[in-house]
């Protein structure tokens, strides 16, 4: 008999768990069974595992009826002989196939769990920018690992546990009504007898440990706050040893009046289980030797002991099923966050119907873009310029006045809200992303680099490239010397457990990974974060030729880089307000002289 509140204990929702009790539909079962598939065969095999498993385990109750008449009462030794061991024989054979069942079920849970995972990093990794920007890290990873893990335990052992229950439910009634009808009611009758007062006592010792949780959280807060340096400094300065000691005191009476009372919950339970669970089989003996003794019925001493062994197998699976619509809700809940995950919107779509660009020469054009990260505000104003193949542009403009947006709109990291963006004359929903994205190189601010080797680093932007093409990728960013003072060289970890790299340095060995890569496009954000002049020069040495070399886009920020290109756009609140080349601007008297008046010449100065 299972002890009172044991592992079934957490069966209750909470009040969270009820209120965003999820919606089960057709179309969600189905949804979930559609994962399920493609391992049909495997599942055909489990689902007959755990019926033969299920059945095989109910039949030792039924031999001992045959151990007992056709054995000890019919006094036939090779009988009863015979019977033990079919008895021992059957019980291993379904531990057998249990074992083979628990295998199976795992193997199907694993890999729905790892098609799950990789669908799901597929789908994710299609998400535009503004899914990244708007989702905690934290919750990405969650649903990734821990809600699909739930999954998993859900496949593996909810939904068995439910069919197994149900198969055993099933045909032990099946088996007691074949028995004898009168015998069986009465067996179904006493049944609530020990399911309810066993699901009261898991109530009530689930309530109490959570409340005992609870306190002893609040016990811990005290401690926490109190047994600290500070706190007892605050404590002794403020007089507070008495109250402190009151409130500590409090709460661990409360603590020690709930952990009695939970142990007691489950002992005078226990009591009144154990006697109402002895109820069935004495009713059953009683109704039994009546029909027996009174009504002559056909009925042997056998018979009667295979009802009350049956009566026994009966309420573990209607306690189980019972708590297991807890457990339902909760899968049900989980299936649910993970599908809201899946169903968000791929927003940046590859093109049905892809373009090529007749020459792929980094050219650029905005006709008249609009866009907004959200309905409340919009970011960009009919914004229109056009980069020819082999020019330089450079944005400049106020913080926060849309710089950045408009180089995200390139790549396709957002799509535009209104007109139209185009790659080397194709408008860029066109075009095949990765064909998009393989021709725009971004050095941006804050430079990304994976804890890895400086190598590995470089490597992925051209996993194939030699050792003389990442020597003179290096060299031409101008960070080469730097890797050849590393003692391991390309092979000098970056990142947290490695060499520590300035902000120059790395911005110069994004420019080398950029390098190699080679983009017909090459966007570059300049740095805002000032870096000393050395790096910065180092930066500008390394910078220049490619410009010269390539059509190209500069956020700038400093002087020396908006003089390199060949056009300045100058943008503020979204719109681009003054357009030309530094010497106009200037005496234009409008944002330009502005910015150049309070950045550029002040930046000018200090260097
Ligand atoms: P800075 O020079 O400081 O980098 P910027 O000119 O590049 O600024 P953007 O980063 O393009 O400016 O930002 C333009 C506006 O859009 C800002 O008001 C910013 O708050 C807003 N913005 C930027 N990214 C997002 C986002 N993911 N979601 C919502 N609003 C955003």
């Amino acid at each position: 008999m299972p002890p009172p509140g044991g592992p079934m204990g957490r069966g209750y929702l909470t009040e969270e768990e009820k209120a965003n009790r999820p919606k089960v539909t057709a179309a969600l079962l189905k949804r979930i069974f559609s994962y399920l598939t493609p391992y049909w065969p495997q599942l055909l095999l489990a689902l007959g595992c755990i019926a033969v498993s299920s059945v095989l385990n109910l039949l030792p109750s039924v031999l001992t009826g045959r151990i007992l008449d056709d054995g000890l009462i019919g006094r036939d030794l090779r009988m009863l002989v015979l019977l033990i061991l079919l008895s021992l024989g059957v019980t291993l054979g379904a531990n057998l196939i249990g074992v083979a069942e628990s295998y199976l079920n795992n193997w199907i849970a694993q890999h729905i769990t790892y098609d799950m995972r990789n669908s799901m990093y597929r789908h994710l990794q299609q998400m535009s920018q503004r899914f990244f920007t708007a989702s905690s890290q934290g919750d990405i990873i969650t649903r990734m690992t821990s809600d699909i893990d739930g999954v998993q335990r859900v496949i593996a052992s909810t939904f068995t546990t439910i069919l197994s229950n149900a198969i055993t439910l099933i045909a032990a009634l099946v088996l007691m009504y074949r028995e004898n009808w009168v015998l069986a009611t009465v067996g179904v009758l006493v049944v609530p007898l020990f399911v309810i007062p066993t699901r009261f006592a898991g109530r009530t010792r689930w309530e109490l440990t959570r409340e005992a949780q609870a306190c002893n959280d609040e016990i811990n807060g005290i401690l926490n706050e109190t047994m600290s340096v500070s706190g007892q400094l605050l404590v002794k300065l403020f007089g507070r040893e008495e109250r402190e000691y009151q409130k500590y005191e409090d709460a661990n009476r409360r603590m020690i009046r709930l952990n009695i009372r939970e142990s007691m919950a489950g002992r005078w339970f226990f009591v009144v289980i154990s006697t109402f669970s002895s109820v069935g089989p004495m009713l059953l003996y009683l109704v039994g030797g009546i029909l027996m003794m009174r009504y002559d019925a056909n009925l042997s001493v056998g018979d009667v002991t295979v009802m009350v062994a049956l009566l026994g197998r009966l309420y573990g699976p209607v306690n189980t099923l019972l708590n297991i619509q807890v457990e339902w809700i909760r899968s049900m809940a989980l299936f649910t966050r993970i599908f809201e995950y899946f169903d968000m919107p791929v927003e940046v779509q590859e093109p049905r119907f892809p373009k090529k660009p007749w020459r792929v020469d980094g050219s650029v054009e905005f006709r008249h873009v609009d866009f907004s990260y959200d309905v409340e505000r919009q970011i960009l104003h009919d914004v229109s310029f056009r980069l020819e193949a082999g020019r330089s542009v450079a944005i400049v403009g106020p913080s926060g006045s849309g710089k950045s947006t408009i180089i995200n709109l390139i790549p396709r990291l957002y799509d535009v809200t209104g007109g139209t963006v185009a790659f080397c004359g194709v408008d860029v929903r066109d075009l095949p992303l990765k064909a998009l994205r393989s021709n725009i190189g971004i050095v941006s601010q804050e430079t990304y680099l994976f804890n890895g080797t400086i190598r590995e680093n470089l490597l992925y932007a051209k996993p194939n490239a030699t050792e003389a093409e990442l020597i003179d990728a290096c060299q031409k960013a101008n960070i080469y010397d730097f890797i050849q003072r590393q003692e391991l060289g390309f092979d000098a970890l970056v990142g947290n457990r490695g060499l520590k790299l300035s902000g120059g340095e790395k911005q110069r060995l994004s420019i080398a990974r950029v390098l190699l890569k080679d983009p017909a496009l090459l966007i570059f954000d300049e740095a805002t974060a000032s870096l000393d002049s050395i790096s910065e020069n180092k930066i500008q040495e390394a910078i220049d030729p490619i410009i010269d070399q390539r059509t190209s886009i500069l956020i700038a920020h400093r002087l020396s880089t908006i003089l390199a290109a060949d056009e300045i756009l100058v943008v503020k609140d979204g719109r681009i307000v003054e357009r030309g080349v530094h010497a106009d601007l200037v005496k234009a008297g409008g944002t330009y002289t502005e910015l150049y008046e309070t950045q550029f010449r002040r930046a000018l100065d200090t260097e």
